[in-house]
């Protein structure tokens, strides 16, 4: 098993003075932006469908990389690494998606003698095995769903026996899996052995390893993440909590923090056991603990090793630019800010619009006719799209992000809708009635809903 170094790495970290972005759309624009505020030179790559991207025309280079299908562009590491030499780029920033949690990639880049913008190759190989991750989670002291932390044995009867001393309901999951893949429900032992083979086809096929685990399925928890930031020094400390319950088919639909009802002694104890095992794994930049949250306990489930799409909601109410630090940690500094210095100012609130049908989520590329975005006190829209943008079919249908800031969380709502109406998209279909319809839900409104209201909610109204 592959575990990182018990200290903080003590690789120099080479200063540089430009940044390529190896991504698209707004996250490649909210990098950008950060980069250019610390005077930082901006490599952008694209691919051929992007080419009349605007963020391009603000970077000092952009370079396309290859043809629209992300295999062959925003996955190929070839053709990234050879732009990052031709143009001579110092660092390179992942963004989220695509390459950001590659351990190949992060090595390849720092051999070619570059700074890759988040941890180290080892720390992402370790949380992208989740067994691995849970193994090292548990040795920190994050609290873990239950169940053990080693893959299941080959044998039936021994999986059977592990299953009963877990108690059913359970959950099968493959090592390897990621994006809401690659693990299934068990409720009684007579369907073991099925979801058991099933799923091992399954990671052998999709994730490369057919390793899998079990564990404990909660059956109403919430989720709730926890965002962190190290240095290369030593130096952790954890931001905030999100929840983002609010999912359809595991993808996040509405996010917000802080996350309410929750003790803040029992986030505190959380958040510090998270800086823990970052300490403890050498854990360099931006990270995310997610966790399932049921009757007051957290249950660690992942690690995501690289910015969230949802980290506004937390620069809203820590007042801290998570890129921004993304980048000075990069360039070897020591983290200006401790523990006592994070505080949670107000209520954030971060709605995905999508270039989607609202209901059947069926994706709808086409050219933007129009487009108002809504401003005024306390809304923040991230965004790459203008009226006359093409949205392509080869990508994540994510075209905004609409994010509210306010003193409480009613006011937040009451903001939230107030953007929403100001909102308009013509030409592509976009789930913005479905946000709107969200807002005026009582129970979301009431707050504390679990991972599964949303798609309940929706069962009922089609
Ligand atoms: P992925 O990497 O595919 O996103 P996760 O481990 O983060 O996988 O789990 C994705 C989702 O699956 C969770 O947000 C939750 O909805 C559900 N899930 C995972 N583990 C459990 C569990 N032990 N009990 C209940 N639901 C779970």
């Amino acid at each position: 098993m592959d575990f990182s170094p018990s200290t903080p790495s003590t690789a120099v970290q080479k200063p540089f003075d430009s940044v390529l972005v190896a991504n698209r759309g707004e996250i490649a624009l909210r990098v950008q932006r950060a980069c250019r505020e610390l005077g930082l030179r901006t490599v952008m790559v694209c691919s051929e469908a992007d080419r009349d991207a605007d963020y391009l025309t603000m970077a000092d280079t952009a370079v396309c990389i290859g043809p629209a299908p992300p295999g062959q562009s925003y996955l190929n590491k070839p053709a990234i690494l050879l732009a990052m030499q031709l143009t001579g780029a110092g660092a390179v920033h992942p963004g989220y998606g695509f390459l950001s949690e590659n351990a190949a990639f992060a090595e390849a880049v720092e051999e070619a003698g570059a700074v890759f913008i988040g941890p180290g190759a080892s720390a992402i190989r370790t949380m992208g095995d989740k067994i691995a991750a849970k193994k090292a989670m548990m040795a920190a002291g994050v609290p873990c769903v239950p169940g053990p932390d080693s893959a299941l044995p080959e044998d039936m009867q021994e999986i059977a026996d592990i299953a009963g001393g877990i108690g059913y309901p359970v959950i099968v999951k493959a090592a390897g899996g990621g994006g809401g893949r690659g693990m299934r429900v068990v409720r009684d032992i007579k369907d073991l052995q099925d979801a058991v083979l099933v799923t091992r086809e399954e990671a052998r096929r999709a994730f490369g390893t057919p390793e899998l685990y079990l564990e404990k399925f909660l059956e109403h928890p919430r989720h709730i993440e926890i965002q962190v930031l190290c240095d290369n020094h030593g130096g952790a400390v954890w931001v905030g909590l999100r929840d983002c319950s609010m999912q359809r088919r595991h993808q996040k639909v509405v996010e917000e923090g802080p996350a309410i009802g929750i003790p803040p002694d029992v986030a505190a104890f959380v958040g510090n056991r998270c800086v823990e095992a970052c300490r403890q794994i050498g854990y360099r930049g931006v990270g995310t603990f997610e966790f399932l949250y049921e009757r007051g306990e957290f249950y660690f489930i992942e690690m995501n090793t690289r910015l969230q799409v949802e980290h506004p909601v937390t620069e809203m109410t820590s007042g801290i630019d998570l890129v921004r630090q993304q980048l000075l940690v990069a360039l070897g500094q020591p983290l200006e800010i401790g523990q006592s210095d994070i505080g949670c100012d107000g209520h954030s609130i971060e709605c995905r619009i999508n270039a989607e049908d609202p209901y059947t989520f069926v994706p709808s590329p086409g050219v933007i006719t129009r487009l108002r975005l809504p401003g005024g006190p306390g809304v923040r829209v991230d965004t790459h799209v203008s009226a006359g943008y093409r949205v392509s079919a080869h990508y994540d249908s994510l075209i905004a992000k609409l994010i509210v800031h306010a003193p409480t969380r009613e006011q937040a709502i009451l903001r939230m809708r107030r953007a929403l109406s100001e909102m308009q998209i013509d030409g592509v279909s976009t789930n913005l009635p479905l946000h709107r319809r969200i807002f005026e839900d009582p129970a979301f409104v009431a707050g504390g809903t679990d991972i599964h209201h949303l798609e309940h909610w929706l069962a009922e109204r089609s």
